[in-house]
């Protein structure tokens, strides 16, 4: 009776062992016929108790019968097992394989914008006779953009037509003079700074943006004259616009005197006249002059002793002049085809 059962259920084992083999999941389906035999309740398990409960006289026989049947059982899942496994790894293997000689894909590596490029470049031509850059907060206050810059309440500047307004005293500041009054609050002379940085004011077209950059610099010692201011300026042009030629012309601004804006001689056509130069010749560069004796008593400085001079240029123009963009927009469009051309 128990030698029939044993049998089948060899039979059985052997034959779901073998389907198991068959399957994707060999491994999984394999666990789930040890259980089955040998589990807690797995029939060899039920068999061997079945066993216990026999005659004395029965049981050494049906005992050996049973553990014949369950070691040849155990044996052959056991390789299957291992067969299972060995076909696994092998097919990670191949799978997983990785050709280390095929050509790698090179990352895509960002890089500066271009009006970053072009303040670097200005800051370190001034670098070379002392100045340091230094930044400021873009939201100022009326005070350190207009008053202490000797702008007065009624100037057209002031104009909500011109200036970006937070609140009553809260603004955008309009230029980055106001960390120059920062600096002077807490330094003493002498003085060479650089103030980079985006500035503010309500104006929108082809060669105009609500946010532009700026750098001014500022240097404050004794005995500095508008030699000095020409002389530095003057080799600003040479080392960045590569043109010898400059002249000055008189201007106004409130918080210099006197004032004046610095030209070169257009470095397209050298002079001859362009439609870059508008057929005259000249390129308006920068804003500079002397500064106002009335700054320095804001500041605290002796103005008796100490005289400066200053001066601002936009970033963008150069930019665009050096690089050849036509419109200021392209600048601030965030177009990669555009950025990945100034690498
Ligand atoms: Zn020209």
């Amino acid at each position: 009776m128990i030698r029939e059962t044993l049998e089948k259920l060899s039979k059985e084992a052997a034959e779901q062992i073998n389907e198991a083999l068959a399957k994707e999941n060999a491994l999984e389906m394999l666990e789930r016929i040890r259980v089955l035999y040998f589990g807690r309740k797995g029939k060899i398990t039920e068999l061997l108790k079945d066993v216990g409960k026999l005659s004395q006289a029965e049981r050494p026989e049906a005992g050996s019968l049973v553990n014949q049947v369950k070691k040849s059982i155990e044996a052959s899942l056991e390789s299957a097992i291992q067969g299972a496994k060995k076909r696994k790894r092998e097919s990670r293997l191949k799978s997983e394989r990785l050709d280390v000689t095929l050509p790698g894909k090179s990352p895509k590596i960002g890089s500066l914008h271009p009006l970053t490029q072009i303040e670097r470049d200005i800051s370190a031509i001034f670098a070379r006779f002392g100045f340091s850059v230094v930044r400021g907060p873009e939201v100022e206050t009326d005070w350190y953009n207009f008053e202490s810059l000797n702008i007065p309440k009624d100037h057209p500047s002031r104009d909500m037509q011109d200036t970006i307004y937070i609140s009553n005293d809260l603004l955008l500041r309009t230029h980055t003079s106001p960390v120059q009054i920062r600096v002077m609050q807490q330094v003493k002379p002498p003085l060479r700074i650089l103030c980079p940085g985006a500035v503010y004011r309500h104006d929108f077209d082809a060669s105009h943006s609500p946010m532009f950059h700026q750098i001014e610099g500022l240097l404050v010692d004794e005995e500095v004259t508008f030699g000095d201011l020409k002389g530095v300026l003057g080799f600003f042009a040479r080392e960045f616009f590569h043109e010898s030629k400059v002249r000055f012309r008189p201007s106004f601004f409130p918080f210099t005197e006197p004032s004046a804006e610095m030209d070169i001689q257009c470095f397209i056509c050298h002079g001859k006249g362009c439609v870059v130069c508008k057929q005259s010749g000249w390129m308006e560069i920068l804003g500079c002059g002397m500064v106002d004796p009335s700054v320095f008593k804001h500041v605290g400085y002796d103005a008796e002793r100490y005289q400066g001079f200053a001066f601002g240029i936009g970033i963008e123009r150069p930019a665009m002049l050096k690089l050849g963009i036509p419109d200021i927009r392209l600048f601030f469009d965030n177009d990669v085809r555009f950025l990945r051309q100034f690498q």
